[in-house]
């Protein structure tokens, strides 16, 4: 396996590189605590909001109103 410090190929059973001495024992992947998913998902949720909106006001001009005959409960008395 290749060295992930400086790239020299080393045995495959080797623990340490042979050149820099850097341990070649795989590292656990990343793992994301629950804090950071928490996060992810406030920023997915805040950024979803926001397009809402924000496309809401920059559609409104192009959005056409709904005849009045087919809606007729929206219609104040
Ligand atoms: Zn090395």
């Amino acid at each position: 396996m290749k060295c992930p410090n400086c790239n020299i190929e080393n045995k495959p059973e080797a623990k340490f590189c042979k050149k820099c001495g850097q341990s070649l024992i795989i590292q656990p992947v990343w793992k994301p605590t629950w804090i950071w998913h928490i996060k992810v998902l406030l920023v997915i949720y805040v950024v979803l909001i926001l397009l809402f909106f924000l496309l809401n006001n920059l559609l409104k001009p192009f959005m056409r109103e709904l005849p009045k005959e087919i809606t007729p409960w929206l219609q104040k008395k």
